[in-house]
C-alpha cells in the first residue's frame, strides 16, 4: 500500500487530482519509467503501478515547488521512482538536488546502481556524487598518529599508508577495507568528529574528506545522509551548497538523527583519553614544533612559549583530574535502575557537592584556551614542510571554550527546551548530555 500526501498531515491515496492535466515533467517521467527503464533493467524488472504513481507524484511536486510525503513498502522501487523525476527536473532547469538516506547501505546502492540506471534512462548529462559522513573518510593526521603509536603489522600498515595517499576514495570503498576495517580501527583513523579540527589542518589539499566535499559542491546531485543535512545547516550551507530539490529517504529515522545532532555532551573522555578528545596525541607533535620555533627565537620568546606550553599541559591534566573526580562522585549517587539514561534537572542531588569539580574543569578549559592562544601566536608561519601550528592551536582554543560553555550548560540543567540525562555505560556514568525536547 502506497500512501502519499502533500504535507505531513495530508496522506491520501495517490492519483492525479481531478481536472488537472498532466504536466510536461509528469509526462516525461511516465515515458521514461515505461519505455526507458525496462530495457535497461532486463527481464527481472517489471514496472509496478505504485512505483509509477510515486514517480508521477514527485514529478508533480517538482513542477509546482511542492512537498510530497510518501510512505511505501520495500520492493516497489522507490529509489528509481524519485531519481527519475529528480534528474529530469535538474537537467531541465539546471538546478541541483540532494538525496539524503539514513543507512550507508542505501547510499551505496544508490551510488552504485540506481543513480547510474536513472541517469542512463533520462539521457545522462547530470553528475551525481556520494558524500558520506566524516567517519567514512580516512584522516591523514590520524593515520600518521596510528602508525607512529601503534606500530601495526606490515600488511595493515601498508594498507593504511595507501588509504592515506588516496584522496579519491572513502575508507570502505578502498580495496581491502572489508578485510581490515573494524569499529576500533575506523574510530582511530577516520576524520575527527569535530569540524573545527580540520580548519587549521595542513593536510587539507590531500585529504579525502575535503576532496569529497569539493566534488559534492560541484555536482548536480549529491547523495548524502541525514546527519549531513544538519551539519550543512550548522555551517550555513557550506557543505552542500545551494540546492533546489531535497529527497529524504528512510525519513522515519530523521527525528532520531536530529536529536543526536543537537545533543550537547560532556563525557569522561571529552578532555583527554579518546580518539575524539580535545587533547589528542598529534598536539604533542604540534607542541614540539612550536617550542622548537620558540627556542630559535631565543630569550623572551623561548621562555614565553615554554611557559605557555607548561600552562597548557598543566591545564589539560587539571581538567582531566577534575572530570575524573566529578564522574566518580556522581557514580556513587546514581539511582539503582537498569537504564542507560538517568534524567536530571536543575538542583539534582546527583550533583551534590560536585560544584567545585565542575568549576575546576571549566577553569582548566579556559586556561587551555588562553595557553593555546599564546602558542598559536608564537608559532612559525606554515610553509613547505611546516604545518599550520597556529591554526591547530587556534582550533584547540576555540574548542576548549565551546567545551567549557557546554559543561556549564549541562551542569546547570536548567534549559526547559532540553532533556538532561546522565548516559550510563557498563563501567558507570559516561557523560552528561542534553537533547532538544522537540
Ligand atoms: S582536514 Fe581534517 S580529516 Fe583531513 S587530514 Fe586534516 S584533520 Fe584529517
Amino acid at each position: 500500500m502506497l500512501r502519499i500526501g502533500h504535507t505531513m498531515d495530508d496522506f491520501t491515496r495517490i492519483g492525479c487530482p481531478a481536472g488537472r492535466s498532466m504536466s510536461t515533467l509528469v509526462e516525461e517521467t511516465v515515458r521514461v519509467m515505461r519505455e526507458q527503464l525496462p530495457p535497461l533493467l532486463g527481464d527481472g524488472y517489471e514496472l509496478r503501478a505504485d512505483q509509477l504513481d510515486m514517480a508521477e507524484m514527485i514529478a508533480r511536486s517538482l513542477e509546482h515547488d511542492g512537498v510530497s510525503v510518501i510512505e511505501a513498502p520495500t520492493g516497489i522501487g522507490k529509489s528509481l521512482a524519485y531519481l527519475v523525476p529528480c534528474l529530469l527536473h535538474c537537467r531541465r532547469h539546471n538546478v541541483r538536488a540532494v538525496v539524503a538516506t539514513y543507512t550507508r547501505t542505501l547510499q551505496r546502492q544508490l551510488a552504485r546502481r540506481d543513480l547510474e540506471t536513472a541517469s542512463r534512462a533520462t539521457g545522462g548529462g547530470v553528475e551525481g556524487v556520494v558524500l558520506m559522513g566524516r567517519g567514512s573518510y580516512a584522516c591523514r593526521i590520524a593515520i600518521a598518529r596510528y602508525l607512529r603509536q601503534r606500530r601495526p603489522a606490515r600488511n595493515l600498515a601498508g594498507w593504511l599508508r595507501n588509504v592515506a595517499d588516496e584522496p579519491n576514495s572513502d575508507l570502505d570503498s578502498f580495496a581491502g577495507g572489508a578485510l581490515y576495517l573494524d569499529d576500533s580501527l575506523r574510530a582511530a583513523v577516520s576524520c575527527p568528529a569535530r569540524e573545527a579540527v580540520c580548519r587549521g589542518c595542513a593536510e587539507r589539499e590531500r585529504c579525502a574528506l575535503v576532496t569529497a566535499r569539493r566534488r559534492a559542491l560541484a555536482a548536480d546531485v549529491v547523495l548524502g545522509n541525514h546527519a549531513l543535512l544538519f551539519a550543512d545547516r550548522a555551517v550555513g550551507g557550506a557543505l552542500l551548497g545551494h540546492y533546489d530539490v531535497l529527497v529524504v529517504d528512510e525519513a522515519h529515522h530523521l527525528e532520531d538523527v536530529a536529536t543526536d545532532f543537537f545533543t550537547v555532551s560532556f563525557g569522561r573522555r571529552t578532555i583527554r583519553g579518546g580518539p575524539h578528545s580535545l587533547w589528542t596525541a598529534d598536539l604533542d607533535g604540534a607542541g614540539d614544533g612550536v617550542r622548537a620555533a620558540g627556542m630559535s627565537g631565543g630569550g623572551d620568546t623561548g621562555a614565553g612559549v615554554a611557559a605557555a606550553w607548561h600552562a597548557l599541559q598543566s591545564a589539560v591534566a587539571a581538567g582531566q583530574d577534575a572530570t575524573d573526580r566529578f564522574f566518580r562522585a556522581i557514580a556513587g549517587r546514581l539511582p539503582d535502575v537498569a537504564s542507560d539514561r538517568v534524567p536530571y534537572a536543575v538542583g539534582s542531588p546527583l550533583f551534590y557537592d560536585a560544584g567545585a569539580d565542575v568549576n575546576a574543569a571549566g577553569d582548566a578549559l579556559r586556561t587551555i584556551a588562553t595557553a593555546a592562544g599564546a602558542l598559536g601566536e608564537a608559532a612559525p608561519a606554515p610553509g613547505e614542510g611546516v604545518p599550520d601550528y597556529a591554526g591547530t592551536f587556534q582550533v584547540l582554543g576555540a574548542q576548549a571554550l565551546e567545551t567549557a560553555s557546554a559543561l556549564e550548560f549541562l551542569a546547570a540543567g536548567a534549559d526547559e527546551d532540553y532533556v538532561f540525562f546522565v548516559r550510563v555505560g557498563p563501567d558507570g556514568p559516561v557523560s552528561l548530555s542534553a537533547a532538544p525536547s522537540m
